[in-house]
């Protein structure tokens, strides 16, 4: 069993598709541990990003995380972080595979619908930054 983190992007939450990503999630066999909707400040979002900060696309990832509310989850399951990024596509939603949540509600590279932790260790950090112990249920 592992948890990962997942964000459901300001675009896909201004699209009012939160309940089908959800869905995504639980019919592939992962459990939402905790939840919570929220409006990143810029500080918040450059230290949630703080490995991009040298990335030429910093800035506007930031600008684009503070843009709308965001969905904050701790998903759960068998090799969730795998199974979250498979569910997910690639970064860049013209890549993603048929099917996956970024080809089917992305826009563009920053207006990517999800992030997902890419690793468990990174998973405990960023699950960390949202959500204390006691709220993983
Ligand atoms: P991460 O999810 O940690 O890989 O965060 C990187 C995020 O930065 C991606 O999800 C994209 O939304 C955004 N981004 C913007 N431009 C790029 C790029 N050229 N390469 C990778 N990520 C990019």
């Amino acid at each position: 069993m592992e948890k990962t983190l997942s964000i459901i992007k300001p675009d896909a939450v201004a699209k009012n598709v939160i309940g089908k990503i959800i869905d995504r999630f639980e019919s592939n066999g992962l459990r939402i541990c905790a939840m919570k909707k929220i409006q990143l400040t810029q500080e918040n979002a450059e230290n949630f990003y703080d490995i991009h900060r040298e990335r030429p696309f910093f800035g506007e990832l930031v600008s684009f995380m503070t843009s709308g509310p965001v969905v904050v989850m701790a998903i759960e399951g068998e090799n969730a972080v795998l199974k979250n990024r498979d569910l997910m596509g690639a970064t860049n939603p013209k890549e993603a595979e048929a099917g996956t949540i970024r080809a089917d509600f992305a826009d563009s590279i920053d207006a990517n619908a999800v992030h997902g932790s890419d690793s468990l260790e990174n998973a405990k950090t960023e699950i960390g930054i949202f959500f204390t112990d006691s709220e993983l249920l």
